[in-house]
Protein backbone atom coordinates (compact mmCIF):
# COMPACT_ATOMS: atom_id res chain seq x y z
CA UNK A 1 0.00 0.00 0.00
CA UNK A 2 1.24 3.77 -0.57
CA UNK A 3 1.97 4.82 2.88
CA UNK A 4 0.79 8.13 3.76
CA UNK A 5 4.20 9.62 5.72
CA UNK A 6 4.70 13.19 6.86
CA UNK A 7 8.10 14.28 5.54
CA UNK A 8 8.50 17.71 7.56
CA UNK A 9 7.64 18.23 11.52
CA UNK A 10 4.71 21.09 9.99
CA UNK A 11 2.67 19.90 6.95
CA UNK A 12 -0.89 21.58 5.53
CA UNK A 13 -3.26 23.31 6.57
CA UNK A 14 -5.18 20.41 5.52
CA UNK A 15 -9.00 20.46 5.18
CA UNK A 16 -10.19 17.87 7.27
CA UNK A 17 -13.66 16.97 7.73
CA UNK A 18 -13.95 17.39 11.15
CA UNK A 19 -11.40 19.87 11.99
CA UNK A 20 -11.67 22.16 9.46
CA UNK A 21 -8.48 23.72 8.08
CA UNK A 22 -6.16 21.87 10.15
CA UNK A 23 -2.57 22.69 10.32
CA UNK A 24 -0.65 19.48 11.05
CA UNK A 25 2.23 19.06 13.64
CA UNK A 26 4.41 16.11 13.18
CA UNK A 27 6.60 15.04 16.18
CA UNK A 28 7.82 11.61 15.08
CA UNK A 29 10.60 10.98 12.32
CA UNK A 30 10.11 11.40 8.68
CA UNK A 31 10.83 8.05 7.68
CA UNK A 32 9.01 5.66 9.38
CA UNK A 33 5.91 6.08 11.88
CA UNK A 34 6.11 5.27 15.43
CA UNK A 35 3.44 3.98 17.55
CA UNK A 36 2.42 2.03 20.26
CA UNK A 37 -0.19 0.25 18.34
CA UNK A 38 0.06 -1.82 14.57
CA UNK A 39 -3.41 -0.68 13.75
CA UNK A 40 -4.87 -3.21 10.75
CA UNK A 41 -6.46 0.50 9.23
CA UNK A 42 -3.27 2.68 9.76
CA UNK A 43 -2.45 5.02 6.89
CA UNK A 44 0.83 5.06 7.84
CA UNK A 45 1.20 1.55 7.13
CA UNK A 46 2.43 -1.55 9.88
CA UNK A 47 4.45 -0.42 12.43
CA UNK A 48 7.95 -1.76 12.81
CA UNK A 49 8.33 -4.26 15.77
CA UNK A 50 10.90 -2.21 17.18
CA UNK A 51 9.03 1.10 17.02
CA UNK A 52 6.79 1.24 19.50
CA UNK A 53 9.18 3.90 21.64
CA UNK A 54 10.90 6.69 20.53
CA UNK A 55 14.74 6.60 20.19
CA UNK A 56 15.20 9.98 17.75
CA UNK A 57 12.83 12.51 17.58
CA UNK A 58 12.71 16.03 16.25
CA UNK A 59 14.15 18.37 18.93
CA UNK A 60 11.97 20.79 21.15
CA UNK A 61 14.03 23.84 19.50
CA UNK A 62 13.17 22.62 15.77
CA UNK A 63 9.79 21.81 16.32
CA UNK A 64 8.95 25.10 17.90
CA UNK A 65 10.81 27.06 15.32
CA UNK A 66 9.38 25.12 12.44
CA UNK A 67 6.00 26.03 13.86
CA UNK A 68 6.50 29.75 14.48
CA UNK A 69 8.09 29.77 11.02
CA UNK A 70 4.52 28.43 9.15
CA UNK A 71 2.23 30.46 11.67
CA UNK A 72 4.01 33.70 10.55
CA UNK A 73 3.98 33.14 6.87
CA UNK A 74 0.24 32.04 7.15
CA UNK A 75 -0.65 35.26 8.88
CA UNK A 76 1.31 37.04 6.71
CA UNK A 77 -0.33 35.60 3.79
CA UNK A 78 -3.82 36.07 5.73
CA UNK A 79 -4.47 32.62 5.54
CA UNK A 80 -7.04 31.40 8.17
CA UNK A 81 -6.54 27.79 9.62
CA UNK A 82 -8.94 26.41 12.36
CA UNK A 83 -6.87 23.75 14.22
CA UNK A 84 -3.20 23.19 14.79
CA UNK A 85 -3.42 19.70 15.17
CA UNK A 86 -0.75 17.00 16.51
CA UNK A 87 -0.79 14.02 14.14
CA UNK A 88 1.81 12.86 12.09
CA UNK A 89 3.65 9.83 11.73
CA UNK A 90 2.45 7.54 14.56
CA UNK A 91 1.37 8.17 18.19
CA UNK A 92 2.53 12.15 18.71
CA UNK A 93 2.40 11.61 23.00
CA UNK A 94 5.59 9.59 22.64
CA UNK A 95 7.03 13.07 22.08
CA UNK A 96 9.85 13.47 25.45
CA UNK A 97 8.95 16.82 25.32
CA UNK A 98 5.38 16.98 24.74
CA UNK A 99 4.16 19.04 27.60
CA UNK A 100 6.65 21.60 26.74
CA UNK A 101 5.42 21.88 23.34
CA UNK A 102 2.00 21.65 23.89
CA UNK A 103 2.66 24.95 26.11
CA UNK A 104 4.52 26.62 23.74
CA UNK A 105 2.52 26.01 21.02
CA UNK A 106 -0.63 27.59 23.18
CA UNK A 107 1.52 30.94 23.57
CA UNK A 108 2.12 30.99 19.34
CA UNK A 109 -1.80 30.64 19.17
CA UNK A 110 -2.17 33.03 20.98
CA UNK A 111 0.05 35.22 19.18
CA UNK A 112 -0.72 34.50 15.49
CA UNK A 113 -4.09 32.71 15.32
CA UNK A 114 -6.55 33.19 18.46
CA UNK A 115 -9.40 31.57 17.35
CA UNK A 116 -7.34 28.26 16.34
CA UNK A 117 -8.08 25.16 18.60
CA UNK A 118 -5.57 23.20 19.27
CA UNK A 119 -6.57 19.13 18.65
CA UNK A 120 -4.04 16.51 19.36
CA UNK A 121 -4.46 12.77 17.78
CA UNK A 122 -3.81 10.06 20.48
CA UNK A 123 -4.48 6.48 20.80
CA UNK A 124 -4.65 7.07 24.81
CA UNK A 125 -1.90 4.51 25.61
CA UNK A 126 0.39 6.83 27.40
CA UNK A 127 -2.28 8.47 29.67
CA UNK A 128 -0.47 6.61 32.81
CA UNK A 129 2.05 9.64 32.17
CA UNK A 130 0.87 12.78 33.77
CA UNK A 131 2.67 15.00 32.12
CA UNK A 132 0.49 13.89 28.98
CA UNK A 133 -2.72 14.00 30.71
CA UNK A 134 -1.89 17.62 32.06
CA UNK A 135 -0.82 18.74 28.17
CA UNK A 136 -4.13 16.95 26.63
CA UNK A 137 -6.02 19.31 29.44
CA UNK A 138 -4.91 21.94 28.06
CA UNK A 139 -5.46 21.80 24.06
CA UNK A 140 -8.70 22.33 22.88
CA UNK A 141 -9.68 18.86 21.20
CA UNK A 142 -7.81 15.71 23.11
CA UNK A 143 -9.40 13.39 20.42
CA UNK A 144 -8.99 9.74 21.65
CA UNK A 145 -8.91 6.47 20.10
CA UNK A 146 -11.35 4.19 21.52
CA UNK A 147 -12.40 1.27 18.75
CA UNK A 148 -13.80 -1.48 21.21
CA UNK A 149 -14.15 -2.25 24.52
CA UNK A 150 -13.55 -6.11 24.23
CA UNK A 151 -9.69 -7.03 24.29
CA UNK A 152 -10.01 -9.58 21.68
CA UNK A 153 -11.01 -7.33 19.56
CA UNK A 154 -8.56 -4.52 20.85
CA UNK A 155 -5.84 -7.37 19.75
CA UNK A 156 -7.02 -7.65 16.31
CA UNK A 157 -8.03 -4.38 15.54
CA UNK A 158 -5.28 -2.09 17.11
CA UNK A 159 -2.91 -4.89 17.81
CA UNK A 160 -0.52 -3.70 20.89
CA UNK A 161 2.70 -3.58 20.77
CA UNK A 162 3.30 -2.60 24.35
CA UNK A 163 2.11 -4.74 27.37
CA UNK A 164 -1.62 -2.52 27.86
CA UNK A 165 -5.04 -4.00 27.63
CA UNK A 166 -8.01 -2.15 26.36
CA UNK A 167 -9.87 -2.44 29.83
CA UNK A 168 -6.49 -0.47 31.34
CA UNK A 169 -6.57 2.38 29.09
CA UNK A 170 -10.40 2.64 29.65
CA UNK A 171 -9.47 2.81 33.31
CA UNK A 172 -7.02 5.50 32.35
CA UNK A 173 -9.17 7.81 30.58
CA UNK A 174 -11.50 7.77 33.11
CA UNK A 175 -9.07 8.48 35.90
CA UNK A 176 -7.35 10.98 33.82
CA UNK A 177 -10.57 12.95 34.29
CA UNK A 178 -10.16 15.25 31.07
CA UNK A 179 -13.35 17.09 30.99
CA UNK A 180 -13.38 18.38 27.15
CA UNK A 181 -12.64 14.46 25.88
CA UNK A 182 -13.69 13.63 22.40
CA UNK A 183 -13.74 10.03 21.68
CA UNK A 184 -13.13 8.90 18.10
CA UNK A 185 -13.88 5.22 17.11
CA UNK A 186 -13.39 3.76 13.94
CA UNK A 187 -15.92 0.99 12.94
CA UNK A 188 -14.94 -1.87 10.74
CA UNK A 189 -15.88 -5.65 9.59
CA UNK A 190 -13.89 -7.97 7.96
CA UNK A 191 -11.38 -10.43 8.11
CA UNK A 192 -7.46 -10.22 8.56
CA UNK A 193 -5.18 -13.45 8.45
CA UNK A 194 -8.45 -15.74 8.07
CA UNK A 195 -9.77 -14.27 11.42
CA UNK A 196 -13.04 -12.72 10.90
CA UNK A 197 -13.05 -8.71 12.94
CA UNK A 198 -16.26 -6.68 13.67
CA UNK A 199 -16.36 -3.84 15.85
CA UNK A 200 -20.19 -3.22 14.98
CA UNK A 201 -21.86 -6.36 16.37
CA UNK A 202 -24.69 -5.29 18.45
CA UNK A 203 -22.63 -6.93 21.50
CA UNK A 204 -19.62 -4.75 20.36
CA UNK A 205 -21.64 -1.44 20.41
CA UNK A 206 -23.10 -2.10 23.40
CA UNK A 207 -20.12 -2.64 25.72
CA UNK A 208 -18.98 0.73 23.57
CA UNK A 209 -21.92 2.68 24.43
CA UNK A 210 -21.62 1.47 28.45
CA UNK A 211 -18.25 2.77 28.55
CA UNK A 212 -19.31 5.81 27.02
CA UNK A 213 -21.60 6.62 29.89
CA UNK A 214 -18.54 6.18 31.96
CA UNK A 215 -16.36 8.21 30.14
CA UNK A 216 -18.77 10.90 29.51
CA UNK A 217 -17.16 12.67 26.83
CA UNK A 218 -18.00 15.81 24.95
CA UNK A 219 -18.27 14.41 22.22
CA UNK A 220 -17.54 11.15 19.70
CA UNK A 221 -16.28 10.92 16.37
CA UNK A 222 -17.70 8.13 14.48
CA UNK A 223 -15.83 7.24 11.09
CA UNK A 224 -14.50 4.17 8.73
CA UNK A 225 -11.89 3.09 6.51
CA UNK A 226 -11.03 6.17 4.07
CA UNK A 227 -7.93 5.02 2.21
CA UNK A 228 -6.07 2.06 1.38
CA UNK A 229 -5.09 -0.23 4.73
CA UNK A 230 -2.36 -2.34 5.64
CA UNK A 231 -4.53 -5.72 6.00
CA UNK A 232 -6.53 -6.68 3.35
CA UNK A 233 -9.73 -7.86 3.65
CA UNK A 234 -11.31 -5.20 5.52
CA UNK A 235 -14.77 -3.26 4.79
CA UNK A 236 -15.90 0.07 4.86
CA UNK A 237 -19.21 0.63 6.92
CA UNK A 238 -21.64 2.87 5.26
CA UNK A 239 -22.23 6.11 6.60
CA UNK A 240 -25.99 5.15 6.96
CA UNK A 241 -24.93 2.61 9.26
CA UNK A 242 -22.70 4.86 10.99
CA UNK A 243 -25.17 7.46 11.25
CA UNK A 244 -27.73 4.23 13.14
CA UNK A 245 -24.29 4.39 15.66
CA UNK A 246 -23.98 7.58 16.20
CA UNK A 247 -28.09 8.07 16.87
CA UNK A 248 -27.37 5.49 19.75
CA UNK A 249 -24.83 7.66 21.04
CA UNK A 250 -27.31 11.09 20.95
CA UNK A 251 -29.79 8.59 22.88
CA UNK A 252 -27.70 8.14 26.00
CA UNK A 253 -27.32 11.99 25.70
CA UNK A 254 -24.13 11.98 24.09
CA UNK A 255 -23.07 14.27 21.07
CA UNK A 256 -22.33 12.14 18.03
CA UNK A 257 -21.26 13.02 14.47
CA UNK A 258 -20.69 10.46 11.84
CA UNK A 259 -18.11 10.78 9.05
S1 LIG B 1 -2.85 4.40 16.77
FE1 LIG B 1 -2.97 5.69 14.97
S2 LIG B 1 -0.86 5.91 14.25
FE2 LIG B 1 -0.90 4.19 15.68
S3 LIG B 1 -1.16 2.39 14.41
FE3 LIG B 1 -3.18 3.05 15.06
S4 LIG B 1 -3.93 4.40 13.46
FE4 LIG B 1 -1.72 4.18 13.17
Amino acid sequence: MACLLFDKIVFGPLKSRRLGKSLGVNLLPSNKKICTFNCVYCECGWTHPNASSLQAHYKFEDVISALEFRLHELSVNKEEIDSITFAGNGEPTLHPDFEAIVNKICVLRKKYFPEAKISVLSNASTLDKPSVVRALKRTDNPILKLDTCSEEIFELINKPLVNISISQIMKNIIASDISHVVIQTMFLRGSYNQISIDNTTEKEVALWLNMLLLIQPRSVMIYSLDRETPAHGLKKVSLEELELIAKKVRAIGIDAKAY
